[in-house]
């Protein structure tokens, strides 16, 4: 990018933009700076294939400065009293609720999920920002007199310095709300790496930090891809990693993070089963798993993926899925007619129909396929594809789709689907379809997946609970948002009081 005099001015307007291009910037210690690297990846509307902005490819030399800023910001932020902390976490979530339409509308605009579904991303994002602005009660300590007689005990949590986080594309808006509200609140300061792939809504949603009243350099925001990941993970100064990906690059950060001695909570990939039941409301069960299936494009960590129908619900299920995918409207997010938009990329849609068509190969029926219908749309655009007789060999059967299909098989009986279910590397999410309660409580207590629902699609936990899968889906133990981040965010400080009566005084 070039520097010259003309420009310097314009470096400090995060949304520049040249020919309708904008032209990413990143915000340091209450500054919007240019980023020192020279490449950059372009952002593509994924529902025209518009260039809409240059994501700079930040350099270790960001991360440094990002670095110095939060390290200088944390030793007064620490020492404001908490109530005060949160008292611009309300005045933001007055500033959001505002300008939630605008970004709902960048969201749409960046990632393509359908505006219904951008708003539904701002909503939740908001809701984090509701939580931690309790965070006087959250982050309250414990303490008990006479541990020993005449000594008292008091365990407090304190903050630990400067944390950093890591997201995907898929949840513009809502993924780095579930740390750096936390973070900030329990005292830390912050680094946030959004997605390359889209920018634009962090940008907006960091105006608006900024606009709050944010001290400079409690929260920083640093574009980039893998140099920036790898020197968060390896920087001496940071005490913790929040990272939310693919499950690869998830193992990647938490052994890397790991490895440097920092906490590490890395959200990985899934692959989520629903078994739907004879007792299920069929109307109910359909409607909920094709939207599970193909909300936001499949692109989703709690998408539904393979679904077990057991016995002989499968015919009915299969006609009642087939029928809600040829009503479906695929095509531009911001159009309200529309209920499924592209998926994020050309690659992501070639890769989709590479899986569809292993299936083909592996045996499977194609019983709907949405690849050839999309292509005339000028996007990447696919319509949800159904495909039946799945079994548990199959590359669709273990690998993380991310698109809009639907894969149907047959089990026998419910012990089989949750064998099967349990045989999955991965342990995201898991659903069950019936109006049993004994069935209900079953599914909850043997399936290994960490996030249940029972006729909820996706059951994904509040902001005051907590989130977060197991086994491929989930490396390191403390989890995100809620009460947990608290104790990911804090350490726990025991300090053990004796007096002695000191006779002079009284
Ligand atoms: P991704 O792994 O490609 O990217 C995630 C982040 O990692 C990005 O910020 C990216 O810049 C960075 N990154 C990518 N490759 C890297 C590398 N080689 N080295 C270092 N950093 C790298 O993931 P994505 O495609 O953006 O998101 C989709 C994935 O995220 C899916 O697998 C989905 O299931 C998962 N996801 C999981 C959850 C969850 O809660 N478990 C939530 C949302 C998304």
């Amino acid at each position: 990018m070039p520097k010259n005099q003309n420009e310097k001015t314009a470096i400090m307007n995060p949304r520049e933009k040249i020919k309708n291009i904008v032209l990413v910037r990143n915000y340091i210690n209450g500054k919007w700076i240019e980023s020192s690297g020279t490449e950059s990846i372009d952002v593509i509307n994924p529902a025209n294939k518009e260039l809409i902005a240059k994501c700079p490819l930040g350099r270790k030399e960001d991360v440094d400065n990002a670095v110095i800023a939060a390290k200088e910001a944390y030793k007064s932020w620490r020492q404001t009293p908490v109530i005060d902390r949160v008292q611009i976490l309300f005045r933001l979530k007055t500033l959001l609720e505002k300008h939630s339409e605008d970004l709902a509308k960048i969201c749409t605009q960046e990632n393509g999920k359908t505006l219904i579904e951008s708003r539904g991303d701002v909503r939740r994002g908001i809701q984090m920002v509701e939580t931690a602005c309790g965070m006087p009660t959250l982050l309250m300590g414990k303490s008990l007199e006479d541990i020993a007689s005449g000594i008292d005990s008091q365990a407090i949590k304190r903050p630990l310095g400067v944390f950093a986080a890591i997201t995907p594309f898929n949840f513009p808006p809502m993924v780095p709300f579930w740390f750096w509200p936390f973070a900030i609140a329990c005292g830390n300061t912050f680094i946030l790496k959004p997605s390359e792939r889209v920018p634009l809504t962090q940008i907006r949603v960091f105006e608006l930090i900024e606009e709050a009243g944010m001290p400079k350099g409690v929260i920083n925001l640093v574009n980039g891809s893998k140099e920036v990941v790898n020197s968060l993970c390896s920087h001496p100064d940071i005490a913790g990693i929040s990272f939310v990906g693919s499950t690869p690059v998830a193992k990647h950060v938490y052994q890397t993070a790991a490895s440097y001695g920092k906490r590490v909570q890395a959200l990985g990939g899934a692959k989520n089963f629903m078994v739907v039941l004879l007792d299920a409301n069929m109307d109910l069960a359909v409607k909920t798993v094709f939207e599970s299936c193909t909300g936001c494009a499949g692109q989703r960590c709690l998408a539904g993926s393979v679904i077990l129908c057991v016995g002989d619900v499968y015919t009915k299920f299969q006609e009642g899925i087939i029928k809600k995918a040829k009503e479906a409207v695929v095509g531009d997010g911001l159009d309200p007619a529309v209920n499924i938009g592209p998926v994020i990329s050309e690659e992501a849609r070639t890769r989709v129909k590479g899986l569809i068509q292993s299936a083909a190969d592996e045996g499977a029926k194609i019983l709907l396929d949405g690849r050839k219908e999309a292509d005339n749309l000028n996007g990447y655009f696919l319509r949800p594809t159904v495909i039946s007789e799945v079994n548990k060999n199959m590359r669709i059967a273990k690998e993380e789709i991310f698109g809009p299909v639907i894969c149907l098989a047959k089990v026998e009986t419910f012990d089989e689907a949750i064998g099967w279910l349990n045989s999955s590397e991965y342990g995201n999410t898991a659903s069950l379809f019936t109006s049993s309660g004994s069935a209900a409580r079953k599914f909850s207590y043997e399936v290994d997946p960490s996030m249940i629902g029972i006729n909820i699609g996706v059951p994904a936990p509040m902001s005051f609970f907590s989130f977060g899968g197991t086994k491929a889906s989930f490396f390191g133990d403390v989890k995100v948002h809620g009460q947990a981040s608290v104790d990911f965010y804090t350490d726990t400080k025991v300090t053990i009081a004796r007096w002695i009566k000191d006779s002079s005084i009284w």
